[in-house]
């Protein structure tokens, strides 16, 4: 039976397995899908030692993302825009191909839930690893401007000079910042700790969508901070998790899952509904 498997540490919680089967289950497709926890220097032995042994591909998740950039043969444009492989695939003529389906996966979940991208303004929180990986995708859906802002500001205005060539993204700092925005998202890791970005409520008001990549069985800080400041669409990363999950699943298997009813699946499973 072809294996997959994910890549991470810690990542015995990863929602990753759940998700694949059930997509393989869905598209009638043989294969496995596990988990695989090396410590921090032994990823790229074990990564080998997976292929060695008949791998057909995995996924690459914290903090493993940069070194799988460095260890793969060959990158999709895409993986090379993010700096970053989450996705990997052993081609037929034995190429390991590095992509990253992240951002892709975050745009397809926007969309789902009616978020219009086009000549909207946008502001993303963040700088780091999520962050590089949605501006490609973003940008591509040609919003009318795109703000970063991050907590430390040269790091936001790198990413921006950066993609500067693919659309009109500039950085700020959290005090300059002068709504109306269209969409927050925050790509933040602060909400990992219940810590909010220091956003001005004055920012928030009711048609803005408010978007956390961090999901859990409760609002996140920052979703609860943003609903009790007016927003009424707050969307959390739990879809953008399985769309990434559908994306890669893609590139792997050539068929394209459906993933709503996944994801209410997996709603249930982590008794969000
Ligand atoms: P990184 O560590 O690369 O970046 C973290 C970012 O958060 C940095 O910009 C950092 O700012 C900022 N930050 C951290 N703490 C705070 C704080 N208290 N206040 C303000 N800013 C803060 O992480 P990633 O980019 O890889 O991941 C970010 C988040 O996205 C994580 O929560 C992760 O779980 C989520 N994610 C979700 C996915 C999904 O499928 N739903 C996929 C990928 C990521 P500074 O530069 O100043 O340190």
């Amino acid at each position: 039976m072809d294996r997959y498997l994910v890549f991470g540490h810690p990542v015995r919680h990863s929602k990753s397995p759940f998700i694949h089967t059930l997509f393989a289950r869905q598209t009638q497709q043989e294969l496995e899908y596990g988990l695989a926890e090396p410590a921090i220097d032994e990823f790229a032995h074990a990564l080998r030692t997976f292929f060695d042994q008949g791998g057909k591909g995995c996924n690459v998740t914290v903090p493993f993302k940069e070194q799988a950039f460095a260890l793969v043969d060959r990158l999709s444009p895409r993986a090379k825009r993010a700096g970053a492989v989450n996705t990997i695939k052993l081609t037929d003529d034995g190429v390991l191909l590095g992509d990253n389906t992240d951002g892709a996966g975050l745009v397809a979940d926007l969309k789902s839930h009616g978020v219009t991208l086009a000549d909207s303004r946008i502001l993303l929180l963040g700088a780091g690893g999520a962050a590089r990986g949605a501006l490609a995708p973003l940008l591509a859906e040609l919003p009318s401007e795109l703000l970063i802002a991050n907590r430390t500001h040269t790091k936001a205005q790198q990413l921006a000079a950066e993609f500067h060539d693919l659309g009109p993204v500039t950085a700020q700092t959290y005090e300059q910042l002068a709504g109306p925005f269209d969409l927050v998202i925050n790509s933040t890791s602060a909400s990992l700790q219940g810590e909010l970005p220091p956003l001005a409520p004055a920012l928030i008001h009711t048609d803005i969508a408010i978007y956390d990549m961090m999901y859990g069985a409760s609002d996140t800080a920052f979703i609860s901070w943003a609903k009790q400041h007016g927003a009424r669409q707050t969307m959390d990363g739990l879809g953008m998790l399985v769309e990434q999950a559908a994306e890669a699943f893609t590139v792997w298997r050539g068929i394209r899952p459906g993933t709503k009813q996944v994801l209410r699946e997996l709603k249930r499973n982590l008794g969000v509904i």
